[in-house]
This record gives structure tokens, C-alpha cells and sequence, in this order.
């Protein structure tokens, strides 16, 4: 196994579950596991510095916790509103909503971030007058299509920045935003995504959790299960096939190995698959670098609005935050003695701010959060945690690309997991790791 965050934690574990004989070794190149899941204490607190809750709609992330006896320990965020920074002034995200796709026209008009013609263009799909889009495109040519730049530009843009740190013109639907790509060639694209949200029955319930004490505790509890069969500190430079299997160069030492889950990213899974012509395809999956500030302020310090999981920031807002949330508001558990702000930048497009010395970083926030939320005075604590390339870009027939690699390493004994292939996100990752687990152990058998 090459690569300790969640994907290839989830695969060892897996196999180790499939078969408590199966001799697991993990090689993880830097001195923690988790990848980009890290949680550490903040102000008191335990705060997340990179992912911070995982969706619950979807099974993956959620049975995993199930499995390894921390379901009970879920907890769900307050369910604060939130908002989006665009022309000056906060403005409440739409409700209901999917991704930012707005689903009623009374309630984006009363939002006040459109024009009356964009709130019409939404009225024009309602009543089933949209022009299909292939589920194949991108999401920026759906939501253009269906309902608008405005749309795409103020509400979904934004939304889908802060999650994917992308723009949506340059991402895949399918893998992506698979709801979006299910609803795109109804005749009414909201209508199709309000009626899947009502069959899953999921409208009102909270989308989010996360362990008490933060998501590392999934890593703390893998880890656990794994002892040591984790093995820190070990970079793996090559995976190659030998004449009785498979030769994992680690450290400069030579392991044999019957077969190897590679879940790092896709750039370095290229490059350790170099004798493998099938993997060049890996090397175009570049990815995008992201950093959270963490801050903390006493209560009198914020005039803005407090009640509020937070807010995200249109690109034409000329301000370099893509996102601020509130987690002191937004996870009770976190308690409300101060005010915790985790406020992300970076973005597909925005490479200056990547390599942006820690003064600068500091500087730009702060001005950033003078403007939206009239703070002046300094934090209390402060934190930057840098994720460099941790955002893979998920170009229009990504997925057929990753499936191509897959199926030219099947019989090989390699699989491929993680982020840079089937998906970004906590569950998703889950998946794919517990996936090239199960096909390993296939093969083993
Ligand atoms: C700032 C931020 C916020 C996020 N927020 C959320 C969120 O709220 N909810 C959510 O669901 N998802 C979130 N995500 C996404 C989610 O965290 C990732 O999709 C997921 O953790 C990726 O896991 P992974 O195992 O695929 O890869 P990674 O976490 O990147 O792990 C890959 C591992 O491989 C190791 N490695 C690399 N090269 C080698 C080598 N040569 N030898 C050995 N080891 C190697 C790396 O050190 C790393 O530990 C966020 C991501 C970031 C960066």
C-alpha cells in the first residue's frame, strides 16, 4: 500500500478485515498519517485544519465510522445559515438549494444576488422549458444553459469553488457533481434535482457530520487498527512488475510485493508507475493548492453577523478569501468562548497566492476580513495551513480516463485509488479506497 490518507488507510484496513493473514505493509512518505485530514488543538479546542465533516448522503464515510465504533460520536453542524460575499454585502444562499443551484424563483429573488432576468431564466426551467445538456459536459456549460451566466456565476460558482477549489467551467459534471449530471437532460433541470432531493427524503436532514474532536479521529481510529503495519516516514520511489511479481522500491530498499494499492496522488502514482505506459495518463491530473486560516478573536472584536456557519465569496468580489466559515457557530461542540474563523483561499486560476509568504497571507486576510465582517482588531490565535496541489482538477472524461488506467493495470496486481481517481471528498475516497481493496484481494484469492 503507498499512501496513508484516508484512501489508502481505508484499503489496508480492508484487506486486513478481508484477511487478518494477508501480510499489509503501508508506506507513508511523511511522518503522520491522514494525508489532508489533520486535526490538531486550536484556541482549546481540537480544530480541523483541512477537512472538517464528510457528507452523510451518500454511505461510504458514514458505515466507516459504523465499522470502526465511532457513530455514535457523530456529530451534525448547527445548521446555521450561510451566505455568499458578492457586490459589497452578504446575501442568504437560496434556500432550498442543491450545490447552489437554486430550486425556488421567490426565494433567489429575495436573495437580491440576481437580476429579475436570471430569477425568470430559473422560472423557464421550472416550467420545463430547458435545453438538455450532455451529462458528459461541463459544469459551467449545464448551469450557462440552463439557467444563466448570473447563476452559474454568483451561486454555484462560488459553491463549487469552496468545495472543489475549481472553476466550473473546467470541471467534469459526472465526477464532479453526479446529481448534477443525473438531472441534466430532463426537461426540467430543477424540477429533477427538487424531486431526487424529496425520493431520498433528504431536504431537511443534515448533510454533514463529522467525529467529536474533529475528523483525525477516523485517521486516530485506522491507525489504531493498523499498528504497525503503518510504516512512516518511508517514500516510495518506483512500483514495478518483476517476473514473479511486483518490486516496490521503498528508501532505497527493494520489497517484493504480490500486489500494491497506489493512493496517492495522481502525479506521483504516474510517476512511481513510469515502467507502466498506461499511467502517463495519470500525469495530466494537476491539481490546485489550497490554504485555511485558522483565527481566533474575541467576541467584541466581530461586528458582522455571527449567527452564520459562514460564507462564501463570488470571484468578481475582488477579495482573495474564496470562503470564511464560522466554526465556533457552526460546530456547538467546539464551545462559544471565542469566535473561530477558518477562512480558505486559493483557487483554480489564483497560483500567485500559493506561494504567498505567511505575512502576506496574513495581511490579505485581515484586510479581507475587514472588509465583510468589520474586523479591525488582531486574532488572538492564528494558524496557516498550507494544502499545496491537494485539489485535483476534474477535466470533461476524467472518469473514462481513470477507468482506461484501471483496467490496463487489472491482472497487474496495482490498483489505483484515491482523490485524483474516482473523486475529491472524504466518502468518496472511503469508496475507492475499500474498492481497489476488494479488487486486490480478488486477485490474490
Ligand atoms: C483544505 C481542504 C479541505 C477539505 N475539506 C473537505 C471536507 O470538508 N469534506 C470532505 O469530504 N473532503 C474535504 N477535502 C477533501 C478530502 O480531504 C480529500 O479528498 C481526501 O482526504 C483525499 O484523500 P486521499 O487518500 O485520496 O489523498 P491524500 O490525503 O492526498 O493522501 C495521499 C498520501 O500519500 C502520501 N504519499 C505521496 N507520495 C508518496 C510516496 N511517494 N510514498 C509514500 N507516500 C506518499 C502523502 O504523503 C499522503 O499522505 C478537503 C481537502 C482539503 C485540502
Amino acid at each position: 500500500m503507498v499512501g496513508g490518507g484516508i484512501a489508502g488507510l481505508t484499503a489496508a484496513h480492508r484487506l486486513v478485515t478481508l484477511d487478518s493473514d494477508l501480510d499489509v505493509d503501508l508506506f507513508e512518505r511523511s511522518d503522520r498519517s491522514g494525508g489532508n485530514i489533520k486535526t490538531t488543538e486550536f484556541a482549546g479546542h481540537p480544530v480541523d485544519e483541512a477537512a472538517d465533516a464528510f457528507l452523510t448522503r451518500v454511505p461510504w464515510a458514514v458505515d466507516l465510522c459504523r465499522e470502526l465504533g465511532l457513530d455514535d460520536r457523530l456529530v451534525a453542524p448547527s445548521g446555521l445559515p450561510a451566505s455568499i460575499w458578492h457586490e459589497d454585502a452578504l446575501h442568504p444562499i437560496p434556500t432550498p438549494n442543491v450545490l447552489g443551484v437554486p430550486l425556488e424563483p421567490e426565494a433567489l429573488a429575495a436573495s437580491g444576488l440576481v437580476s429579475g432576468a436570471a430569477v425568470d431564466s430559473l422560472r423557464h426551467d421550472r416550467a420545463g422549458n430547458g435545453r438538455p445538456v450532455d451529462h458528459q459536459d461541463s459544469i459551467g456549460t449545464l448551469i450557462r444553459g440552463r439557467l444563466g451566466d448570473e447563476i452559474l456565476e454568483r451561486l454555484v460558482d462560488p459553491l463549487i469553488g469552496g468545495i472543489y477549489a475549481a472553476h466550473p467551467d473546467d470541471v467534469s459534471l459526472v465526477t464532479t457533481v453526479p446529481q448534477f449530471a443525473a438531472a441534466a437532460d430532463a426537461p426540467s433541470f430543477t424540477r429533477a434535482l427538487a424531486e431526487a432531493q424529496d425520493r431520498a427524503g433528504t431536504a431537511t436532514e443534515p448533510v454533514f457530520a463529522t467525529p467529536r474532536g474533529g475528523v483525525g479521529q477516523l485517521v486516530d481510529a485506522l491507525e489504531h487498527r493498523l499498528g504497525d503495519r503503518i510504516h512512516l516516514n518511508a517514500v516510495v520511489e518506483s512500483v514495478s512488475a518483476t517476473s514473479t511479481g511486483l518490486a516496490i522500491e521503498v528508501d532505497g530498499r527493494t520489497q517484493a510485493a504480490d500486489a500494491c494499492v497506489i493512493a496517492t496522488p495522481a502525479e506521483t502514482a504516474s510517476r512511481l508507475l513510469a515502467s507502466i505506459p498506461a499511467a502517463a495518463t495519470l500525469a495530466a491530473v494537476d491539481a490546485v493548492s489550497v490554504s485555511i486560516i485558522t483565527l481566533a478573536f474575541d467576541r467584541e472584536a466581530v461586528d458582522g453577523p455571527l449567527e452564520s456557519s459562514g460564507f462564501l465569496v463570488s470571484r468578481s468580489s475582488g477579495l482573495t478569501m474564496t470562503a470564511c466559515s464560522v466554526a465556533s457557530a457552526k460546530w456547538p461542540h467546539l464551545g462559544h468562548d471565542q469566535v473561530v474563523l477558518r477562512v480558505s483561499v486559493g483557487r483554480a486560476g489564483d497560483d500567485a497566492i500559493a506561494a504567498a509568504s505567511d505575512a502576506t497571507l496574513i495581511d490579505v486576510i485581515r484586510r479581507d476580513l475587514a472588509t465583510t465582517l468589520g474586523i479591525e482588531r488582531p486574532p488572538t490565535d492564528m494558524r496557516i495551513s498550507r494544502w499545496p496541489h491537494s485539489f485535483p482538477r476534474y477535466r470533461p472524461g476524467h472518469l473514462e480516463r481513470m477507468a482506461a488506467v484501471t483496467s490496463a493495470l487489472a491482472g497487474s496486481g496495482i490498483a489505483i485509488a484515491g482523490a485524483s481517481t474516482t473523486g475529491i471528498g472524504i466518502p468518496t475516497c472511503v469508496k475507492s479506497g475499500d474498492a481497489a481493496a476488494r479488487r486486490t484481494y480478488e486477485l490474490l484469492r
